[in-house]
């Protein structure tokens, strides 16, 4: 175990994490300050005999600031400097490589502490800045239409990983200010907007993902409202009942189709906890939110398989009883995907009665798909443990899959 696993406590997938082995800060090993929440951080300090405010000063630094070299901090003495690089790191993920499209999305592929590597997507958008992240190295799930699950499944991401993936994209973003600017935390200079939508099912990274999230919303750390913070499941129900314990984080659920038979071929996990049961889950976890919030239903559309107008007829059947707003997200291609994207006609059909049943029903447009930066495209560089990938490649060739 690293310092890091051992504070991040994490893994609900047997085996994740694996790797990271080095002492604790109790046996003389810095802890690395990203895989911290301010709780965390504070008691940490205090372990140490030091000040819990300590925690305040330094977080400003790292985060609104991003400032990480100690002898820079100049509101601690030489004294506490000295004491800091004795017990603390600032590791974030490495970036591997960086690519810009046309239309100004950036994608990162970075480095992470298990030697894997995942990707970042930054979405520039008329004042608004949206971060993509990655919550796990490739995916277990294998929804059919995705590329991350054929890569196969490597491991959770820790809570520094996640959080260095918004610190990346924050000072890329706070460097283009012009001089002398005060860029304020969640404001449009910096990320304003992060979701959770990059490789992995982030429920199945659940406190390393909720340690992640409760950063990126907290004033000292990124200062992201909750309403711009969006954790996406697949929908894995037990995980959504423990999130609503814990946190109120925006949450999508990634639906794509009305019907069980039809979903538990598009989303496998819906054998286990099919469309009723990820139901109830969700009117239990948007009735913690409070009246002026609802959730997101994604709904990826996939020609001739659930984009008609008797399944959209379904979905608004299906939804009646749930506060929710739909995306609609055209299916992205990848070779040997075997789906296809719908026509624009088609599309804007199914929104139509969407919207006309009352639905806040929004497109997603495809962004950065020069980069392959689009939904479902993502695919990092995953060791494979679950030899999906190979299996995949060999149905591929054996001209199974399209
Ligand atoms: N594991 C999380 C995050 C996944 S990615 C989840 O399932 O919610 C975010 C969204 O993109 C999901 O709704 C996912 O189903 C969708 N998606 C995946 N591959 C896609 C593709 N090729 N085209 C369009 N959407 C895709």
């Amino acid at each position: 175990m690293t310092s890091e696993a051992r504070v991040d406590n994490h893994n609900a997938v047997p085996g994740a994490g694996e790797g990271d082995a080095a002492p604790s800060a109790a046996d003389g090993e810095r802890v690395n300050l990203f895989s911290l929440s301010r709780a965390q951080m504070e008691a940490f300090f205090v372990e140490q005999g030091e000040k819990a405010f300590r925690a305040r000063q330094i977080m400003k630094w790292m985060y609104h600031r991003g400032v990480l070299d100690v002898d820079a901090m100049t509101d601690l003495s030489k004294r506490q400097r000295a004491w800091l690089k004795e017990v603390a790191r600032f590791d974030l993920p490495e970036v591997v490589t960086r690519k810009e499209s046309r239309d100004g999305t950036v994608k990162w592929i970075v480095r992470v502490a298990n030697g894997n590597c995942v990707e970042t997507v930054l979405i520039p958008d008329k004042g608004r800045n949206t971060l993509c992240v990655s919550s796990q190295v490739g995916c277990m799930l294998d929804c059919s239409f995705c590329s991350t699950g054929k890569q196969g499944f490597n491991g959770n991401l820790s809570t520094s990983d996640i959080v260095g993936q918004v610190w990346l994209a924050d000072a890329e973003l706070r460097a283009r200010a012009a001089p002398g600017e005060v860029v304020r935390p969640g404001e449009p200079g910096g990320v304003t907007n992060v979701v959770l939508m990059g490789m992995g099912e982030p429920l199945l990274n659940f406190d390393n993902v909720v340690a992640a999230t409760d950063l990126m919303m907290d004033d000292l750390a990124f200062g992201i409202s909750k309403r711009r913070v969006t954790i996406s499941t697949a929908g894995v129900v037990p995980g959504i009942y423990r999130l609503a314990e814990v946190s109120d984080v925006s949450l999508a659920i990634s639906l794509h189709a009305p019907y069980d038979p039809l979903r538990d071929e598009l989303v496998p996990i819906n054998r286990k906890y099919p469309i009723e049961d990820l139901l109830a889950a969700c009117r239990h976890y948007v009735a913690g939110l409070g009246e002026r919030r609802s959730l997101t239903m994604e709904y990826t559309l996939l020609q001739g398989v659930n984009d008609s107008l008797e399944d959209a007829r379904a979905l608004a059947a299906l939804l009646r009883d749930v506060r929710c707003k739909i995306n609609l997200i055209p299916f992205n291609p990848f070779p040997g995907s075997g789906y296809q994207r719908p026509d624009e006609g088609r599309v804007r059909a199914f929104q139509t009665l969407l919207m006309n049943a009352g639905y806040a029903t929004m497109l997603r447009t495809t962004r950065g798909d020069d980069i392959d930066a689009a939904c479902g495209q993502l695919v990092g560089q995953v060791e494979d443990r679950t030899r999906r990938k190979e299996r995949y490649i060999a149905r591929r060739r054996a001209g199974e899959v399209a």
